[in-house]
């Protein structure tokens, strides 16, 4: 089962990247413009807000590690 199956549950922040397991792409959730991976499973629209992918199965969320300011 996938961790997500709705596009409304999936957190973005930051510190928060999409993986997608299909072409092997990384993208922020956050960007500063429209960006998808490569094989377009995974495409943020900046304009809109919007998050949409094409198959959770190849989804994944990725949280980096909280960078502390020295
Ligand atoms: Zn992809």
């Amino acid at each position: 089962m996938p961790a997500f199956t709705d596009t409304s549950q999936v957190p973005r922040g930051n510190e928060i990247s999409y993986h997608c397991g299909k072409c092997g792409v990384s993208i922020p959730s956050n960007p500063r413009g429209n960006i998808g991976c490569d094989c377009g499973n995974v495409f943020i629209d900046r304009d809109y807000h919007r998050l949409e992918v094409e198959d959770f199965e190849l989804f994944e969320l990725v949280e980096a590690p909280s960078k502390k300011s020295p």
